[in-house]
């Protein structure tokens, strides 16, 4: 029978993988071996994916992938464990005497900096371990693929300088996606001296698979036994000390949420970097007699190579050819007598395949299992590890009924506390922007700085910083989903939906990231294995409206459409998120029409975000836009201040001088009243004003695109704003701060300003259609600099790059277009 037939609570033994590549290969590696007990936990309120129990963690599956899993469904339902197919120890000391591995560097030991590279599964506490002994501030959170980049920190101990990298999580080293193939580059060409695997003690079943590929490298290791405060909870024994004498690895237990022995973790890499480490020991994966038979054939072979300086242990290379590994293959092709050795790997994989009766893939795979479940036979002890707590508030927020409504209430929560709460400290700061620009303009005499301090500077960062508390509310959730695991279980609920769309549940992730930053956001769409799907996450992703953007909106939303903002915000982000459907849906028809990957995924157990990690988040999050203010900001206020001031007219200055001086006269002759010299000197002013911005460098920048932006509503200065905004949207709202000066003698909010503006004939400048018209636009043209250079990045060519620029502003345009002419119909 299959493992879609299984009901809820009901538990089946696997006895074949169907299905081929990527997915195939991933499962395996995950655990899904024959042999192996498997429970349905739940279902997804859609009814997909489905929430399985494996190996002590939970993963989900699409039901057409549980399709492809063949189990037998015995009376385990009543008896509780299982045999693995190989759970004998089965280590092969190598006494032969090799020459010393390739990775293992040859070091004199004299030099006092050891390189240290983490590699471990995804969620196993990389990071956490990586911030807490370098100090940096790296982000964390409770799922898959936080960490996509490599990040370098440096630190002291013991009288050495160490230099570690934080690698993505990998739950293998085969080369399918980009994380695993990064992270074995990684250790070929780096070359650290010592590597940290950091294995989930809670779960340490899968997490030793990757060790087993460690150990096959041959690279000098130290193991943390992470999360160990979560092993001892469960009420587990665990011999460490017996396995790692077993494999000849030492075996430190750590806290990494807290600190703890993560002293002696590194007291045990220097022991290894100066050969001092009783307990190292090189050890085999034992094959099995056919694979063995094989891998010897294999190595013999290799040596004939004796001018190739091999890149990889030859046992390793054996290993990786009989499993037919994409990018060992490669690497093997560039031998000179590769023809030979294609030719035995392939008789060999037909010899173990025929003697098997299975493909060398799975046989590797049991193996390494094999390997794990001997070793943690005779040494752990009380083992299940039902997590009350997670189990039950799955129960809940993926409940077939509450799952979706308590999604949507924790997003209207999110958004009501970044937009109401966010409100209060928003209005004191406004006011201490305007206290200070009237305080300035009191003390500064009249001239060209006091302009550019009172209306460039204040003006333009004043508008900008006010949005400081929105944003610091929005990463506070995002972060809060993100360190307890819930966004995982978002991921969960959301798949069969995202399915529709023609992605993943993974997608998710990255989507809700975007409301955040466009950027971080695409870069977390790496996760995703099919490129497809990932390059459709990431073209859409700048639908999501970001946290830059929200500036603009409370501006606008605070003046035109008070008594219901809250509406019009949520109506903009949903916006937004449609456009990003139908973008979908378009893309996966036209540009990416392919299978899309497995949903295959871990869902951790919730963790109690520690409030030490959020508010690094968050402080880090503020910072970055703090730092934007004294950068990109500042210095585009300035730009446009000056573009706005320059070049000034002395002919025409002297003409309103002149008329000025014509109103005071006829006051003086008693020929008008006080009230109107006052009118009419306002009048002369605003003309002045308007006359000189016209003619202002920046007034003729926007009268050039004026003719474009004409149809969609909107006047030169919102084209020159939304110019500016290219480098950053924020500065949309600067820029607005600039250019709409207002009364001068007045310092007065930019609330005020722009509801005041009027154009030359008299009509104001910002209806509601207007605003509107404007708000659409803001939310999906041309995203800003640094996401299209995310974009080019992630898909590797400046061709993905443009093609958002144009398709991003050319639907801003065509929508705003559509949305103003009708509108200016009623
Ligand atoms: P990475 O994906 O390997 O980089 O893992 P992270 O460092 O992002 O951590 C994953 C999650 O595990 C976070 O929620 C951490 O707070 C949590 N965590 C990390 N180390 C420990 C630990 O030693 N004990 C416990 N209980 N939780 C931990
Ligand atoms: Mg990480």
């Amino acid at each position: 029978m299959l493992l879609s037939d299984l009901k809820t609570g009901e538990k089946g033994i696997i006895v074949k993988v169907n299905g081929s590549g990527a997915f195939r290969k991933r499962i395996l590696e995950m655990g899904f071996i024959k042999g192996k007990t498997i429970k349905v936990i739940l279902n997804a309120p859609l009814k997909d994916p489905i929430k399985y129990k494996i190996m002590d963690y939970e993963v989900s599956l699409r039901r057409s992938e549980a399709r492809l899993i063949e189990i037998v469904y015995p009376d385990i339902n009543k008896k509780e464990e299982v045999k693995s197919v190989h759970n004998s120890f089965n280590i092969s000391t190598s006494d032969e005497q090799e020459p010393i591995s390739p990775i293992a560097k040859k070091t004199t030991n004299s030099k006092k900096v050891i390189t240290v590279a983490l590699v471990g599964n995804p969620n196993a506490g990389k990071t956490s371990l990586f911030n807490i002994a370098s100090g940096a501030h790296e982000h964390v959170g409770n799922y898959g693929g936080v960490t996509v980049d490599s990040k370098e920190g440096k630190f002291k101990h013991g009288g050495y300088t160490f230099r570690i990298v934080d690698l993505p999580g990998t739950y293998s080293l085969s080369a399918y996606t980009p994380e695993e193939l990064y992270v074995r580059n990684h250790i070929v060409e780096e070359k650290p001296d010592v590597v940290i695997n950091i294995v989930a003690s809670s779960n340490l079943e899968r997490n030793l698979y990757l060790t087993t590929e460690l150990i096959d490298m041959e690279v000098p290791m130290v193991i943390a036994l992470n999360m160990y405060d979560e092993l001892e909870q469960g009420g587990s024994e665990f011999n460490y000390q017996k396995l790692s004498k077993m494999i000849g690895i030492p075996m430190i237990p750590t806290v990494a949420k807290t600190g703890v022995g993560i002293g002696e973790l590194f007291d045990a890499a220097i022991r290894i970097y100066e050969d001092k480490e009783p307990i190292v020991r090189r050890v085999h994966i034992y094959y099995g007699n056919t694979v063995e038979n094989a891998i010897s054939k294999l190595n013999i072979q290799l040596e004939k190579l004796k001018d190739i300086k091999l890149l990889f242990p030859r046992r390793y290379i054996s290993v990786k050819l009989l499993e037919k590994d994409k990018d060992v293959e490669k690497y093997v092709n560039s031998f000179p007598s590769n023809k030979e050795l294609f030719a035995l790997r392939d008789a060999e994989v037909k010899n173990i395949e025929d003697t098997l009766k299975e493909d060398t893939e799975s046989v590797l795979t049991d193996a390494r299992y094999g390997f794990v479940a001997g070793g943690l036979k005779e040494t752990l002890k009380g083992k299940t590890n039902e997590s009350d707590a997670t189990s039950l508030i799955d129960a809940v927020v993926t409940h077939k009924y509450l799952g979706f409504p308590l999604f949507f209430f924790f997003m209207w929560v999110m958004f009501e506390c970044t937009f109401r709460l966010g409100g209060y400290p928003m209005e004191w700061i406004e006011s201490g922007v305007e206290l200070l620009g009237n305080f300035v303009r009191g003390v500064m005499s009249d001239g060209m700085l006091k302009d550019l301090i009172v209306d460039g500077i204040i003006g333009g960062v004043g508008g900008v910083i006010v949005f400081l508390p929105n944003i610091l509310i929005l990463y506070a959730f995002i972060s809060f989903m993100e360190d307890s695991g819930y966004m995982a279980r978002a991921a969960f609920i959301m798949d069969k939906v995202m399915h529709k769309m023609g992605l993943h549940g993974k997608s998710f992730i990255p989507l809700v990231m975007g409301f955040g930053c466009n950027v971080p956001a695409i870069l977390a769409s790496r996760t995703i294995e099919s490129r497809n799907s990932r390059m459709i996450t990431m073209l859409i992703n700048p639908f999501m409206s970001c946290s830059a953007r929200l500036p603009v909106y409370l501006l606008f939303v605070g003046v035109f459409f008070k008594s219901y903002a809250s509406l019009v915000l949520f109506g903009l982000y949903v916006v937004g998120i449609l456009l990003a459907v139908i973008s979908a849906r378009l893309f996966k028809r036209y540009l990416f029409p392919e299978e899309d990957t497995p949903f295959v995924m871990e869902l951790p157990p919730y963790r109690i975000p520690t409030v030490r990690s959020v508010s690094i988040h968050m402080w880090d999050k503020s910072r970055q836009y703090l730092r934007k203010m004294g950068g990109v900001i500042l210095v585009a206020s300035i730009i446009i201040w000056f573009l706005g001031y320059f070049p000034q007219n002395e002919e025409r200055e002297t003409q309103f001088d002149n008329q000025i001086a014509l109103v005071e006269t006829q006051f003086n002759q008693n020929t008008i009243s006080e009230t109107d010299k006052d009118d009419q000197i306002e009048q002369i002013e605003d003309l002045r004003n308007i006359e000189h911005q016209e003619n202002s460098y920046i007034g003729r920048i926007g009268k050039t695109v004026e003719p474009v932006m004409r149809p969609l509503g909107f006047d030169w200065k919102i084209s020159v704003s939304l110019l500016s905004g290219m480098a950053a949207k924020e500065v949309v709202v600067s820029t607005l701060g600039v250019l709409y000066t207002g009364d001068p003698d007045n310092q007065e909010s930019l609330k005020a300003r722009i509801s005041n503006d009027v154009q030359p004939d008299g009509a104001l400048t910002f209806t509601p259609l207007v605003v509107l018209s404007l708000l659409l636009f803001v939310l999906i043209y041309f995203p800003c600099v640094a996401t299209i250079v995310a974009i080019k990045e992630e898909s590797g060519s400046w061709k993905w790059g443009a093609f958002s620029i144009i398709y991003t502003t050319g639907l801003a345009w065509i929508i705003s277009f559509a949305v103003f002419q009708i509108g200016s119909l009623f």
